[in-house]
């Protein structure tokens, strides 16, 4: 991210990062995140954060079946049907590897 908009860290993160003791999260505006634009999608896209590109695997998933259905149901790239169980079996174990990029279809 520091690299793709072309500005030191600490002014990257003076200007759009939200910072509480050991996590970064991006500021918010108008109610998302402050890279969203509505016709462009992510401003920063080549330089996003890790999170993001690991996006739709969000450990929330593991948590709560209902995250699950939620993020799967809003992600049309994720494999249908997936059972949760087998889900959280696997994305536990990838997680274990450092792996997680094997749902999409
Ligand atoms: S992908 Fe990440 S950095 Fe980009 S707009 Fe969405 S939340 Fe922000």
């Amino acid at each position: 991210m520091v690299a793709e908009l072309k500005m030191s860290r600490e002014e990257v993160a003076a200007r759009y990062w939200r910072i509480t003791g050991s996590v970064v999260q991006m500021q918010v505006r108008d109610g998302h995140c402050i890279f969203y634009h509505p016709e462009q999608g992510c401003t920063v896209h080549e330089g996003r954060p890790w999170r993001c590109r690991q996006w739709p695997l969000h450990p929330s998933m593991l948590a709560e079946e209902d995250n699950f259905k939620t993020i799967t149901a809003s992600c049309p790239g994720f494999v249908p049907g997936m059972e949760y169980k087998k889900f959280c079996r696997v994305f536990r174990a990838l997680m274990a590897q450092g792996d997680t990029g094997k749902f999409a279809a």
